[in-house]
């Protein structure tokens, strides 16, 4: 397998080309870090404008989907303490939240005064959407390039059900604990559109109620939701405009009870699901669903090229995989 010699996509990756000297047209086509820095600025400027429009207004400023990994759980203390804001916890509990990252949340949440609402579809839905999503191909392939199909099944819930919460709760700013990786800046601040929502929402609401029936459906808005489109929240994720440095951000957050946990992979700080979801798809599309992520953090700069080659062509641990499979049922004899 060639890999690009600048991030680390591989050649497997959809659509990727090299140049002579072994760099990938992403790398080629990056804009480089000043330009990126400018684009920081301006939507930083653009969040502290919204923060102060929305600062004490309702019941809370804030609803953060909060999944208790290192990411969120650093957006979350961002949130409270630099911003400022009444911050409402959302965490969303698919069944393999570790151990460890309860702990977390709880801690946390405590140490930074947080109210925490904690959100658990019934775990017999939950194993029918993830068994039929280990063997389907439900989504888009762009879809495919960024995220295994168990993941984005999953996120597509919490993004919906946060966004039915705020809007039930009259709460105007969503916050995302995305990496600078996983979501440029340029949508870092950005308005939810309900006729787009609607759209993204039926991308995955369809797939799986067709996997796990009409039970799915109160995860996801009504048409009732749609009726109010000045009530439209700002989804916002912070971290895209900072300062994003892992072990820095490890150290801060150890400050308010946070601790590194043992049970999980290397790509997740709080999913026991993720390393299944990951090796289902490396063995589908021969490819890391992390890679698109962790290509751009290495391009921009945030992480090191070789931190970033083992987070993503290390083995998945067998024993991860073996706890996943028999949550889902799926081991054999
Ligand atoms: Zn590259």
């Amino acid at each position: 397998m060639d890999i690009c010699k600048r991030c680390i996509l591989p050649d497997t990756f959809p659509g990727i080309t090299f140049d002579t000297e072994g760099v990938c047209n992403h790398c080629r086509n990056f804009q480089g870090v000043e330009v990126l820095q400018g684009h920081k600025k301006e939507f930083e400027e653009k969040f502290l404008e919204l923060a102060d429009r929305y600062r004490n207004q309702g019941t809370y400023d804030c609803l953060m989907a909060y999944s208790g990994g290192k990411d969120s759980t650093y957006t979350l203390k961002i949130l409270r303490d630099r911003y400022d804001l009444r911050v409402l916890a959302l965490t969303l509990d698919n069944g393999f939240v570790s151990e460890q990252a309860f702990r977390n949340m709880c801690h946390v949440t405590e140490n930074l005064g947080v109210d925490h609402l904690i959100f658990k579809p019934r775990f017999d839905l939950m194993k029918k959407i993830f068994r039929g999503a280990a063997d389907n191909d439900i989504y888009s392939k762009k879809t495919l390039e960024r995220a295994s199909t168990i993941c984005t099944s999953c996120i597509g819930i919490v993004k919906s059900f946060t966004l039915k919460t705020a809007l039930e709760k009259g709460i105007m700013l969503i916050g995302f604990g995305w990496s600078p990786g996983q979501a440029p800046v340029q949508s870092s601040v950005i308005r939810t559109n309900p006729a787009l929502i609607k759209a993204t929402q039926a991308a995955i609401q369809g797939p799986l109620s067709r996997l796990a029936g009409e039970e799915v459906n109160p995860y996801f808005l009504e048409e009732r939701h749609f009726a109010h489109a000045d009530g439209f929240p700002y989804n916002v994720h912070p971290l895209a405009f900072l300062r994003y440095d892992e072990d820095e951000i490890v150290r801060d957050i150890s400050q308010i009870g946070w601790q590194m946990p043992d049970d999980t992979d290397s790509n997740s700080t709080n999913c026991l699901l993720n390393a299944f979801a990951n090796d289902v798809h490396i063995k589908r599309f021969n490819f890391h669903p992390y890679v698109w992520e962790i290509a751009n953090m290495v391009r921009e700069g945030v992480m090191g090229r070789e931190e970033g080659y083992k987070k993503i062509y290390g083995a998945q641990s067998p024993d991860l995989l073996k706890i996943a499979k028999e949550k889902l049922g799926l081991t054999e004899g």
